[in-house]
């Protein structure tokens, strides 16, 4: 039996040693040494993922643990760099350990994690908070410190992910590029390391594209400007439409058809109308197909993506909603084919077989624009005709699921936004002399303070840089190395295109490829666009797609 204590060891030898090809080594042992039915959990809990499905809050769990130590014990537990991890290390280092803690088992510990999602109704609080107890009461300070890190999902993903796949390679064989590969199709690093473990020292078995098991989505990279985006594909790529819905990856053979989100949910229910007109309109038996559904008007014009949520919320009374929220479907690409997978030939060939087999059904509206100025052309059209933007994408790219892969950039109608300059950098170069990069800020409903939330030195003329530098010169505070913080007093209209989350700035988010679009001598402060605001925007660049991650 591998313990709990074993795994945490592991997790804090990961924190501390430097190089990849190391820890990939430690976690390549370690996992060679389970059992056959440890792998998945230990995996899980590697990536921080055992918590998952367990809706456990630092708050909860804090306040257990609080509990569990003595109340005063937290004093200063918070003080220098710690993350919540961390906090609750000490926390326990602080209370009357029992001489001998018996070691628990790994499968037990993600069995208790899982019981915490058990708890329903009146007295589910309670009814957690015993079980968080009984769970920490039994751990170290060290396994608490894992544990609680799953729970509150307050690993790093991201890098963890990255090693993961090294040690599994190197379990099954040394193919990086086999288990990456498996990874992508599968979907789950969990079910690659199982399958490289169960084949241990032999080559990964390939994973193929399985009908009625959805794959990872592609996504795709933001520009600032189809031009731009052109350019990245040396001037030759196809522009489509984007269209603002929920994606879908159709899975057909035969009579059977089935429709997933892009969180790989099963829609097939809320969507009865689409796959009667899948049934009746492909022309392929069989394939594998992705698209956009969107809510359409009885004139078949593009309404707002909310008034497909409806949809999705409903399960109940289909038959109302679909009269009521008629919807369309406008597929975009093919990643099989009967028996043939498609994903690694090039987009262009996709595309085609796409054409080949889509019968009735409709693509979304496409060029492969001869100019720049032509996609520029086709791309002011979608805009004028209510499309969120284009997706400009590689004909030669490849489908790689889950992957922000090169071969799709996408280009999104600006939103503007009312915000105020709180600082500027001094400008060097061509801007020597000017005040030129602007410190936006939205106001804080909640605290009444300005929060930074981007930057841009674009879209003034060199006029206005002049006018600008004057004007804040004159509301300067204080300086701090090239910014110059002046009064906020003067608001802008900025354009941008995107919201990404920002580990830096106090509001959480920051905009990209922020413009300003002209300055809003009518507006104060007090006029300016809220963090609130922003974050709504944010929530439902999120949620598109349904329940889609968005943009991560
Ligand atoms: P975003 O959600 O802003 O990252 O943009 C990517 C999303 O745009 C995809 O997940 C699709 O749901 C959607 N989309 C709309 N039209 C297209 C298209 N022509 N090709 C690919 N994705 C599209």
């Amino acid at each position: 039996m591998t313990t709990l204590r074993a795994l945490a060891a592991v997790c804090e030898q990961l924190a501390r040693t430097r190089s990849r090809r190391d820890l990939a080594r430690q976690v390549a042992d370690f996992l060679g040494a389970l059992d056959a039915e440890e792998v998945r959990p230990a995996v899980r809990f590697l990536l921080g993922q055992a918590g998952r499905g367990g809706a456990v809050s630092g708050q909860t769990l804090w306040r257990v643990l609080v509990r569990l130590v003595g109340e005063g014990a937290s004093a200063d537990v918070w003080t220098g760099a710690v993350d919540f991890g961390e906090a609750v290390e000490r926390l326990l280092e602080r209370r009357e350990t029992p001489a001998e803690l018996p070691a628990l088992g790994l499968i037990e510990v993600e069995e208790r994690v899982r019981a915490l999602a058990g708890p329903r109704g009146a007295g589910s609080r309670a009814e957690k908070e015993r079980l968080l107890a009984e769970l920490f009461a039994r751990l170290t300070p060290l396994e608490a410190k894992y544990v609680a890190k799953n729970l509150i999902r307050e690993m790093r993903t991201g890098a963890a992910e990255g090693i993961l796949l090294d040690a599994v390679a190197l379990v099954a064989g040394g193919d990086r590029a086999a288990v990456a590969r498996a990874h992508m199709l599968e979907g789950d690093l969990t079910e690659v390391a199982a399958l490289a473990l169960a084949n241990r020292g032999g080559p990964l078995p390939a994973s193929a594209l399985t009908y009625f098991r959805p794959l990872r989505p592609m996504l795709a990279h933001s520009a600032e400007s189809v031009s731009e985006a052109l350019a990245t594909f040396g001037g030759r790529a196809a522009v489509e439409w984007k269209l603002d819905g929920a994606r879908v990856q159709v899975h057909r053979r035969g009579d059977d058809c089935r429709l997933y989100s892009r969180r790989l949910q099963d829609l097939t229910e809320s969507l009865p109308d689409v796959v009667g007109e899948l049934r009746r309109g492909l022309s392929a038996p069989a394939a594998i197909l992705e698209g956009e559904v969107i809510p359409v008007d009885a004139a078949g014009r593009a309404l707002p993506f909310q008034e497909l949520m409806r949809r999705f919320r409903r399960i109940r009374d289909i038959g109302r909603l679909e009269r009521e929220v008629p919807v369309r479907l406008h597929l975009f690409d093919a990643l099989q084919a009967g028996d043939e997978p498609l994903i690694d030939r090039p987009y262009g060939e996709r595309w085609a077989t796409l054409e080949r087999v889509r019968g009735m059904l409709r693509v979304v509206g496409r060029v492969v624009p001869p100019t720049a100025a032509e996609a520029e052309a086709f791309s002011a059209a979608a805009l004028a005709d209510g499309f969120e933007g284009v997706m400009v994408k590689g004909l030669d790219a490849p489908y790689t699921p889950g992957v922000r892969g090169r071969g799709w950039l996408k280009v999104k109608r600006a939103t503007t936004v009312d915000l105020v300059i709180i600082a500027a950098d001094r400008g060097y170069g061509r801007r020597h002399g000017w005040l030129s990069n602007y410190h936006l800020a939205a106001r804080d409903e909640e605290t009444g303070r300005l929060e930074p939330v981007g930057k841009t030195f674009k879209g003034l003329t060199d006029a206005e840089f002049r006018t600008m530098t004057d004007r804040l010169s004159a509301l300067a505070i204080r300086e701090e190395g090239p910014t110059v913080h002046v009064e906020p007093r003067i608001v802008v209209e900025v354009l941008f295109t995107d919201l990404q989350r920002s580990p830096t700035y106090a509001a959480g988010l920051a905009l990209r490829f922020a413009r300003i679009a002209r300055i809003r001598e009518d507006k104060a402060p007090a006029d300016a666009d809220t963090v609130q605001h922003l974050r709504a925007l944010f929530a439902r660049q999120q949620t598109r797609g349904v329940g889609g991650e968005g943009e991560a």
